[in-house]
């Protein structure tokens, strides 16, 4: 099957061309014979960070659910993603780490991002204090073995938390930092000892200043570390994510951090146990904190081109430099590689949604 695209986004560049697509992978790019082509193909968006959508709270979520919420997420591009449940008791994350399907008819499901318990009590932003743990090897040995855990958020600078790091990296689980104090310092011990990432940056972490950088100083100074962002408007300024993009440009990722409410309209949904009224595009709890948001990846892919990021580039932070973090085999076209496409038009909006070559949002 000829996608009938103008153009394609293959190793970071536009390759003019249409797209041919067979048995679920990607067969051929660059094909130049045809008339009438319109859109550019980009490799199906790949979110780090989802706690819910289209109504759906992942934290609560059965298999209805999650199909419900994955029909949603096609719809705004995103042929992969990771279910997000933030800081909970234990009970609460093993049922939801067993509810996580591992084969859905919806987007690719890499596994689960844990964001927490091991976080900073002075930097929960609006997870719930009496869920955070200090780090604790049996709890987080109990939480990898209820589910498909593929990456944990934990706050570096706690007792602990580097032997923490050691035991996901031998079971394969990736590191983000964040909801932290960490200081520079801290931030390098972690990063040294395999934490390759950073969650939410600038939000809920230890601020920079200019004698005490903090753990976003250190992750922007840093060519090895992926730093996330939620471009939605509200968790950092424009000039903030301008900053972040010329420190770090090819090593930020996009992440949504989407909650129930994204794709929904205003209104109050859950966020795991923490109540959150969506008003005017933000998500805010009972005490007006940021409570996730409901940007969704093809808003956020317009945003970061908006700022005067090159097409090419921001399409990369929303497929392949997330796909770094998990390692997985999405977030590029490559001959042979598995068909996840997403068709943009002239505005950058979703036309048409592929997975493993099936088309599951059409024109
Ligand atoms: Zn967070």
């Amino acid at each position: 099957m000829r996608l009938g695209v103008e153009a394609a986004l293959v190793d970071g560049r536009l390759v003019r061309g249409d797209v041919e697509v067979n048995d679920g992978l990607v067969a051929r790019y660059g094909i130049r014979r045809g008339n009438g082509r319109r859109g550019l193909a980009a490799p199906g968006f790949v979110d780090l960070q989802v706690n819910g959508f289209g109504g759906v709270d992942f934290a609560t979520a059965d298999a209805a659910a999650y199909e419900r919420a994955g029909e949603a997420l096609l719809e705004t591009g995103v042929t992969a993603y990771l279910p997000t449940f933030i800081t909970a008791p234990e009970e609460a994350l093993v049922a939801a780490l067993r509810e996580v399907p591992r084969a859905t008819p919806g987007p690719r499901v890499l596994g689960a991002h844990v964001e927490g318990p091991f976080l900073a009590a002075a930097r929960m932003g609006t997870h719930l204090l009496e869920g955070r743990r200090d780090p604790d090897v049996a709890l987080l040995e109990r939480l990898l073995a209820a589910g498909p855990v593929r990456l944990v958020t934990l706050a570096p600078e706690l007792p602990g938390a580097l032997e923490l790091i050691d035991v996901l990296g031998s079971h394969g689980v990736a590191v983000s930092c964040g909801h932290t104090e960490a200081t520079a310092e801290e931030a390098e011990a972690a990063f040294d000892r395999g934490a390759l990432t950073v969650t939410h940056l600038f939000n809920a972490m230890r601020p920079f200043r200019h004698r005490d950088p903090g753990i976003a100083g250190a992750a922007l100074v840093r060519d090895d570390v992926i730093v996330q962002l939620i471009l939605d408007g509200h968790h950092v300024a424009p000039e903030t994510a301008l900053l972040v993009w010329r420190a770090a440009g090819g090593r930020l990722a996009l992440v949504t951090d989407a909650m129930a409410g994204a794709a929904q309209g205003d209104g109050r949904y859950r966020l795991g146990d923490v109540e959150v009224e969506v008003r005017g595009g933000s998500a805010r709890s009972a005490e007006d904190v940021l409570a996730g948001s409901v940007l969704t990846m093809d808003q956020a892919v317009r945003n970061l081109h908006a700022l005067g990021v090159p097409l090419a580039e921001a399409l990369g932070a929303a497929t392949a430099v997330p796909a770094r973090v998990v390692g997985a085999d999405v977030g590029s076209l490559r001959r042979g590689g598995p068909a996840d496409v997403v068709v943009l038009d002239d505005n950058l909006e979703v036309a048409r949604v592929l997975v493993g070559g099936e088309e599951r949002v059409a024109a």
